[in-house]
């Protein structure tokens, strides 16, 4: 039987964290991520694919401060677009490159998505998530007074510290995850959710995008279920989730099964913002019913498909 993965790629998968992020760089790493996606297409899964935007909303945000006075600013929930369709643009492009030298016949799209959360999720009372970038205290203040922006400290010392926060909310679902499904059963290799997706409230029976930042891995769970995934596939930057994480007796974790996954999730092994989220992903996904999730880094993929790498989760 044919098996339906849903991918999720970190950020390295678009932009290596000492780069700059101009286009060569991107293209060049999406390059060699799309190598490793034709890999899994090349072995008869059915793929969508999600990915994080945080370094490209992060510069477009400069680039709105900075062009402020000449053009008007958009909204996060409108950056938030923007990069799912540059990110998507460039992966469409590439797979269709790839699999055109491979002789493989098959339809790629992005689609750009909403995401539900609920209006009254507590993240939107307290924010933490830091976006864009980092200001003086000055920058700060002024930010805070005439934009209303929530501002941080996120790093002890230094000249520039502060950075805005944005609400996290758990995602919902994805509100265009109906066509999202449809294209997938009819073959088509799906682009959605980037970035977490674009967060939306319903208020008076209308859709509303807000200014929040949804967690990628959290967000493409909910796609994972929508079209009915059986693996659900994270590619980060690490080979495997460790137990006691930065501690002298950190250790891999080859295997979990949900309910070791949860009791060391319970027990704070994975940070939140980064492995949390994760790891909380892959087991709603079991929760829900998917067959197996795993974590692993983008160049182990296929060796974690083929069970010689990666963390597995599985109900037992
Ligand atoms: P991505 O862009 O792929 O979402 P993140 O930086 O959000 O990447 O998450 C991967 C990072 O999670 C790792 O590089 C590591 O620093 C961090 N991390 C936190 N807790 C753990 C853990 N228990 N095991 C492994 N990595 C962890
Ligand atoms: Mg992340």
């Amino acid at each position: 039987m044919v098996k339906r993965i849903l991918v999720a790629l970190g950020g390295n998968a678009i932009k290596q964290a000492h780069e700059k992020g101009t286009v060569e760089e991107q293209f060049r790493n999406v390059k060699t991520t799309c190598k490793h996606l034709l890999e899994i297409i090349k072995r008869g899964y059915e793929l969508v694919i999600t990915h994080g935007n945080g370094p490209q909303v992060g510069n477009l945000m400069i680039q709105q401060e900075e062009g402020s006075k000449l053009v008007p600013p958009q909204p996060l929930d409108v950056l938030g677009a923007m990069t799912q369709g540059q990110i998507g643009y460039m992966l469409q492009q590439t797979l269709i490159n790839y699999m055109e030298k491979e002789g493989i016949n098959k339809p790629v799209a992005t689609v750009v998505t909403q995401v539900l959360v609920n209006r009254d999720d507590p993240d939107f009372q307290d924010p933490h998530k830091p976006v864009g970038p980092f200001y003086t205290l000055e920058e700060a203040e002024n930010l805070r007074r005439v934009k209303n922006y929530f501002i941080r400290k996120v790093k002890p010392s230094g000249g520039r510290v502060y950075r805005r926060v944005v609400p996290s909310p758990d995602p919902v679902k994805p509100i265009e995850g109906e066509a999202i499904r449809r294209m997938v059963d009819a073959g088509i290799i799906v682009i959605a959710s980037g970035g977490g997706g674009i967060p939306v409230i319903e208020a008076s029976n209308a859709l509303k995008g807000v200014e929040a930042v949804i967690d990628k891995d959290l967000a493409g769970e909910r796609l994972a279920e929508v079209v009915k995934a059986d693996v659900f596939l994270v590619l980060t930057d690490v080979e495997k989730a460790l137990l006691n994480y930065g501690k002298p007796d950190e250790k891999p974790i080859d295997k979990m099964t949900l309910e070791e996954a949860k009791k060391y999730y319970r027990e704070g092994h994975f940070l939140p913002g980064s492995m949390g989220p994760k790891v909380l992903a892959c087991i709603r996904f079991l929760e829900w019913g998917g067959d197996k999730a795993i974590i692993t880094s983008l160049d182990k993929a296929i060796d974690a498909l083929e069970g010689k790498t990666g963390t597995h989760i599985a109900k037992r």
